[in-house]
């Protein structure tokens, strides 16, 4: 069924790089067969779940590009932690879906095989980086997916295609398998179309791994605990909690539609229980700038592996090594990515390095610590995902600093290690300028404490 909705909405959406329809098919009937003689008894939790994959999550023996040319032909050796965590539970992996090169964008324009298009509205973008998944989940190409998420990539774009979309606590999930963008920032999450599904996908891929040093040893809890005694109906299913919204996230540079969506929603969470309260976080405007301080700089780093010696596509050109260099690297990496490299050593040079890396850092704590402050009077955070929906093909991809400020309201939640969900929370009605009106989704955001996955998903699933 899967399959076939790929077939029909491919030519138009672009949500795979890959397509893994043969062995998809293979599993599912060998899990036919097992049924037939056994039952259902014994099956594990995602039993036959076709689940999508972003494409810079190693799968193993399946072409995984990062959506560069560099990894056109990369077929890894072995699976990602999640990847395998995922196959235990007895998921089959459907696809590799698209993205922004390397997870750097916020539209999948940036992938160097094709856009993919909003399922909500074609001649819209999906967001990004994990467009891929977004636009697979909304258009049922997949049951469920993961994204990645290093400024906001799995949850713009969730509320860019009206899907679910987790950030997991920095740590949480095992990093190992994941190709690096940015890795103090790097998380691998669940997008789905309830709280529910993303909870299930949590359960299977979360806690430590020997192979992550930076994956952490608290307990893994049942994700989806407060969610089944939430469906055990109260009038208030929210009283006792205290939810704060950041002023600093609405008004001036956010749409109309967006905050008139958001407020709704405020009022929505106080008619369930909860008490909302606006809350200032004065610092919050300069997590961006450092955000992209500290992303490119740890980038530069992550992607010189890169060289034509180690991974992936070679060009050698007669000349020598540093030809093979240059012409790897010049032909396999895109425009954005380039950028993005050079920033990174710039802000890393000697002479520079104390005036944007140590700055960067420093905010990065300052940002941080005003979260957490916050955090401790509220039992939850919520804002905007973004400051417009879905945006036309092509707007925003000639001017990237235009694109970067989109990232506003996600990026200060990697720089603090938080998790953070987005639910659909309204939608935007637009003059498509043929006097035709569309609806975009809005998608609302909830900041929970660091490890607070199961309260966060209590509160989204109240929402929801
Ligand atoms: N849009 C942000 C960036 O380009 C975030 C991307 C991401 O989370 N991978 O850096």
């Amino acid at each position: 069924h899967y399959l076939e909705t790929i077939a029909r909405m491919e030519p138009v959406l672009n949500s795979y790089i890959s397509i893994n329809s043969e062995d998809a098919l293979a599993q599912a009937h060998a899990l036919d067969s097992h049924i037939a003689k056994e039952g259902t008894a014994s099956l594990p939790p995602l039993a036959g779940i076709p689940i999508a994959i972003k494409d810079n999550i190693c799968t193993r023996g399946l072409r995984t590009t990062a959506g560069s040319q560099i990894l056109r032909d990369f077929l890894p050796k072995t699976d990602a932690t999640a990847i395998a965590r995922l196959r235990q539970a007895g998921a089959i992996i459907i696809g590799k879906t698209n993205m922004d090169e390397f997870g750097m964008g916020s539209s999948t324009e940036n992938s160097s095989y094709k856009p993919t298009r909003n399922p909500c509205d074609p001649e819209r973008v999906p967001g990004g980086s994990s467009g891929g998944s977004a636009a697979a989940v909304a258009a049922h190409e997949c049951a469920a997916a993961l994204g990645s998420d290093t400024g906001g990539s799995i949850r713009q774009p969730a509320h860019f295609c009206g899907v679910v979309g987790l950030k997991p606590t920095y740590g949480r999930v095992s990093r190992s398998g994941l190709i690096a963008y940015a890795s103090s920032l790097d998380v691998i999450g669940p997008m789905a179309s309830s709280v529910e599904d993303c909870a299930l996908l949590l359960n299977a891929i979360a806690g430590q791994d020997p192979l992550d040093s930076t994956s952490s040893s608290q307990p893994v809890p049942d994700f989806t605990q407060l969610i089944k005694s939430a469906s055990t109906f109260s009038s208030k299913p929210l009283a006792g909690k205290r939810l704060g919204l950041v002023t600093q996230t609405l008004g001036q540079g956010v749409d109309p539609e967006v905050e008139v969506a958001i407020r709704e929603a405020a009022r929505h969470l106080e008619s369930l229980g909860a008490v909302v309260e606006e809350v200032p976080l004065p610092n919050s405007d300069l997590g961006l700038p450092a955000y992209y301080v500290l992303a490119l700089s740890e980038a530069s780093s992550n992607l010189s592996r890169y060289d034509g010696v180690r991974y992936g596509a070679r060009v050698s050109p007669a000349g020598g090594l540093g030809e093979m260099y240059t012409h790897t690297r010049g032909q396999g990496l895109g425009p954005e990515v380039k950028r993005r490299i050079l920033m990174g050593y710039y802000a890393l040079s000697a002479g520079y390095y104390d005036a944007y890396y140590k700055q960067a850092q420093q905010v990065r704590t300052l940002v941080r610590e005003e979260m957490l402050s916050a955090l401790s009077q509220y039992d939850a955070l919520v804002t905007p995902t973004a400051p417009s929906p879905a945006y036309k093909v092509g707007e925003k991809s000639s001017d990237p600093l235009a694109m970067y400020k989109g990232d506003l309201m996600t990026v200060n939640v990697n720089l603090s290690g938080l998790p953070a969900i987005v639910v659909p929370c309204g939608s935007a009605s637009i003059s498509d300028g043929s006097g035709n009106q569309k609806s975009l989704p809005i998608g609302l955001q909830i900041i929970g404490r660091a490890f607070g996955e199961v309260e966060l998903l209590e509160i989204a699933h109240t929402y929801e």
